[in-house]
């Protein structure tokens, strides 16, 4: 299995920026990635030297095969958290103080004693954009900064594709991050991450989908928490009415009381919140490989 350096990152998700690894349609890598402080935190919570940029994002990958118009799915097979991570954020100033956390047997060691499970997740994973490039602290409708926990192994997270190749690049790695991760950090840490990057050759939906065993997931991001819900909502249901043959209206129905508006982020540039239904409601409409092709 090929093995992606973190030596090879970007801190923007661009049209123009050349590949630096190349993926088989369907190959299977594992992907390293670097902390969202590009590595100059020390295991002792001191800044070793002034970050070059936030969000360090490994590629970009080329897919080979993919084309401007498809979608690309990423089905994340494992995500391993480095042996220590920590937490920023929170009211301290900027780089003033980092909250060290050890991790070990899948759990993270808070210092005042506290133990609790990781479950590890992306917190940037994107696609090269149609226009402007995409800071990697930056959610958009090409991936991005999303900041959504169900972005983490047993998820394929399925993206539109605007230029050959898809460009794919990913970083971030939360060890763990609570929904809205309000002190803008969750345990950051770099990590080893397993995916299966796969062509989709039609457009799928213009905005992030998960798909897990149990749950069909749309991200959505826009200026404002407000925004953000409410084009979650307006999104799903338009996801909905084209998986199920529903109407609009009753697809607002079906999710008004069978699925969840979740908030994902709310101290990205822009904010994200997610549209989250079960695969009990969507019955045998349910999708187990996304795609509008009968
Ligand atoms: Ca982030
Ligand atoms: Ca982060």
């Amino acid at each position: 299995m090929k093995r992606l350096s973190r030596e090879h990152f970007v801190y923007a998700l661009s049209r123009d920026e050349p590949p630096a690894y190349t993926l088989e349609d369907g190959e299977t890598a594992v992907v390293e990635t670097t902390d969202c402080h590009s590595g100059c935190v020390s295991r002792e919570g001191r800044v070793l030297v002034a970050r070059p940029g936030a969000n360090p994002a490994t590629g970009p990958i080329e897919v080979k095969g993919s084309l401007p118009g498809e979608a690309l799915a990423v089905t994340i097979q494992a995500v391993k958290p480095a042996e220590w991570g920590f937490i920023a954020g929170g009211g301290a100033e900027e780089g003033e103080s980092f909250t060290v956390i050890e991790m070990a047997d899948g759990k993270a060691h808070y210092p005042w004693g506290l133990v609790l499970p990781l479950d590890p997740m992306i917190g940037v994973i994107g696609v090269a954009p149609e226009g402007e490039a995409v800071p990697t602290t930056t959610p958009s409708d090409w991936g991005g900064n999303l900041d959504t926990r169900e972005i983490r192994a047993g998820s394929t997270i399925y993206v539109p594709v605007a230029v050959p190749g898809a460009m794919l690049a990913l970083g971030d790695v939360h060890a763990l991050q609570a929904d809205a991760e309000s002190c803008g950090t969750g345990i950051e840490c770099s990590a080893e991450v397993t995916l299966t990057a796969r062509r989709v050759p039609e457009p799928l939906w213009p905005c992030p989908l998960i798909v897990r065993d149990d749950q069909l997931i749309l991200v959505a991001s826009a200026d404002t928490v407000d925004a953000a819900a409410w084009r979650a909502v307006e999104e799903m249901a338009g996801l909905i009415s084209k998986l199920t043959g529903l109407s609009y209206v009753e697809s607002r129905r079906l999710l008004s009381t069978a699925g969840d508006i979740r908030i994902s982020q709310i101290v990205n540039p822009k904010k994200t919140c997610r549209a989250v239904i079960p695969r009990a409601a969507l019955g045998e409409a349910w999708p187990s490989r996304l795609s509008f092709r009968p």
